[in-house]
């Protein structure tokens, strides 16, 4: 028995915008700065773990008042709610694997209001004085490898679905048994072969995993899939 986990990214995934570019964007160094640190990043100048870091330093205010900003500003995608629901009663873990900062995770996703919802991210320390510090959880280019993360699940024999929508999903798309993709995570699928469900939000991620319920059903009790394993929609699994 294969039991299925899910993954999924939280900025620009399980919200609507991604709240780094946001307080970089908005509260922080600027709209210019920023597009320039995407271009570095792109150019492979800057990694992504460098790139937040600068990002977040150039912030001062205070994490209150940027909490009540984030709230008012960023919403979160329609579908997630309901996506966790179905993950709690299939009993499939729902894990948020983010190149982004717990302090800010649970101001959206409240640890209280939900319990089912496990989160793996890096810390931050907001400071008002030298700019907010970054601590990464991983000293490689993503600050936070999510790849890691899948191979130990892997390991542990589990089936791993994943959710994400960009730079920093990369590595975990190539890991996963079942890719949804949308914006540049979708592009990064289609320029290297990896089979992906294109989405457009975690309501439509929640239609199809429920639409292949049974063929994921098959693979948890069959115990049959392979790494390279994909679930048609006609729920049959192919190697
Ligand atoms: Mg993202």
């Amino acid at each position: 028995m294969k039991p299925l986990h899910l993954f999924c990214d939280f900025d620009g995934t399980i919200t609507g915008h991604d709240t780094l570019v946001y307080l970089a964007t908005h509260l922080g160094a600027g709209e210019s700065y920023v597009q320039w640190v995407g271009e570095e990043i792109r150019a492979g100048r800057m990694t992504l773990r460098e790139a937040i870091a600068e990002e977040m330093r150039s912030i001062r205010l205070s994490f209150d008042e940027a909490s009540r900003i984030l709230r008012e500003q960023i919403p979160l995608d329609p579908g997630f709610a309901d996506l966790v629901d179905w993950s709690r009663q299939q009993g499939v873990p729902f894990t948020i694997l983010s190149a982004g900062f717990h302090e800010i995770i649970d101001l959206f996703v409240p640890p209280d209001e939900y319990p089912w919802v496990r989160v793996i991210a890096n810390r931050l320390d907001p400071d008002t004085e030298q700019g907010w510090i970054c601590h990464f959880r991983d000293p490689g280019p993503y600050g936070h490898d999510k790849r890691k993360t899948l191979r130990e699940a892997r390991d542990h024999g589990e089936y791993l679905l994943f959710v994400g929508d960009g730079l920093s999903d990369q590595r975990a798309a190539e890991e996963a048994d079942i890719v949804f993709a949308k914006l540049s995570l979708a592009a990064f699928c289609r320029e290297h072969g990896i089979d992906c469900h294109e989405y457009q939000t975690l309501t439509d991620v929640r239609d199809r995993l429920e639409s292949l319920r049974g063929g994921l059903t098959g693979i948890t009790e069959a115990g049959e899939a392979t790494e390279a394993g994909e679930v048609t929609e006609a729920g049959e699994v192919r190697g």
